[in-house]
């Protein structure tokens, strides 16, 4: 029996401003029109959410790809994971600066090699030896991210905490819920089979060569058919700590519904690292949940009842927390 096929898709969990929610609605649309024709023609969830998660990638508005936050000095540096429920393989590749689709880098590294993760040149040059055109860092770089970093700097010297943490260790919570536009797709195909991809240019002013969640297997991303399928975005240094993908999979396969589990992911991140951020997480039998603790989250939903987007999942609340199940 066929599977009705289900996608995902966010495009990051922070205070989006109101100039960039028309942005950030129009990027998630266009990312689950273009993997859910995908699962309607029968592709797999795999090149679903690689699909979407690419199309965001392109898109400037988001935290992935061109466009991307920059690091200390200026560059742009990207992380990217995606994951095949159905037999586990995952192909991930960090700190890659002249690859426009770090998505496509990763699915590459899973496709083609014996190793799950690359990092840095090693990762550039795998990409390269399999067709992927090497690009100069310049071009993935936007006027105004330069501006965004300049105020960056412009608070460390006035002594202002900025997000990027780049200091000692600290389990002080980020000055203000800002730059959080990672990107990421979750999906079920009609053969019964999950996927799970998420791509980012990580924390703005981050020290270069520092890797978040994003791309870290069962931290920003996790697929098994055995549990469920989640992206994650936000605050990258406490979900990965807490290897919070994984423990909110980990809560499916116990059979809590993906509503139920996203939201305690969400609120298990808040109680024990007093961190934030979003999860979108998706079960083997088409149930959804979305959760943040953020004032909003750009995220996305295409299923048999039609496509549904929002910025604020509504539903539930707990404090700051918001969560909304299909
Ligand atoms: N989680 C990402 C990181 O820490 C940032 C984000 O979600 O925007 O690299």
């Amino acid at each position: 029996m066929k599977t009705q096929p289900v996608l995902l898709v966010h495009g990051g969990a922070w205070a989006i401003p109101d100039d960039m929610v028309e942005s950030h609605q129009r990027g998630i649309s266009r990312a689950l029109a273009a993997g859910y024709a995908l699962l309607q023609q029968g592709a797999r969830a795999l090149d679903a959410v690689e699909t979407a998660v690419a199309v965001l990638e392109d898109d400037d508005t988001f935290d992935a790809g061109r466009g991307s936050f920059l690091t200390r000095d200026g560059r742009v540096q990207l992380d990217a994971l995606l994951m095949d429920g159905s037999n586990l393989r995952a192909g991930g590749v960090a700190c890659v600066e002249r690859i426009r689709n770090p998505i496509h880098a990763a699915r590459l590294v899973l496709d083609k090699s014996p190793h799950v993760y690359f990092v840095g040149i090693g990762a550039e040059e795998f990409a390269r030896a399999h067709g992927i055109k090497l690009i100069d860092n310049s071009q993935l770089v936007l006027d105004r991210e330069r501006q965004r970093l300049d105020q960056a700097h412009q608070m460390a010297l006035r002594g202002l905490p900025d997000e990027s943490f780049s200091g000692p260790p600290s389990d002080q919570e980020p000055p203000s819920y800002t730059s959080h536009d990672t990107v990421g797709a979750v999906a079920l195909d009609s053969f019964g089979n999950l996927a799970a991809a998420t791509s980012t240019g990580g924390t703005l002013n981050k020290t270069p060569g520092r890797v978040g969640d994003s791309s870290i297997i069962g931290c920003g991303c996790y697929a098994d058919n055995l549990s469920a399928a989640t992206s994650l975005t936000g605050w990258g240094e406490p979900i990965m700590k807490l290897v919070l993908g994984k423990w909110a999979v980990d809560r499916v396969a116990d059979g809590f519904a993906p509503g139920r589990s996203a939201q305690d992911a969400i609120d298990y991140l808040h109680r024990r690292l007093n961190g934030h951020g979003g999860i979108i997480l998706l079960g083997p039998d088409g149930r959804y949940g979305i959760a943040h603790n953020t004032p909003r989250m750009a995220w996305g939903v295409s299923n048999a009842g039609g496509v549904q987007t929002g910025l604020n999942a509504g539903g539930v609340q707990t404090g700051l927390f918001r969560g909304v199940a299909g």
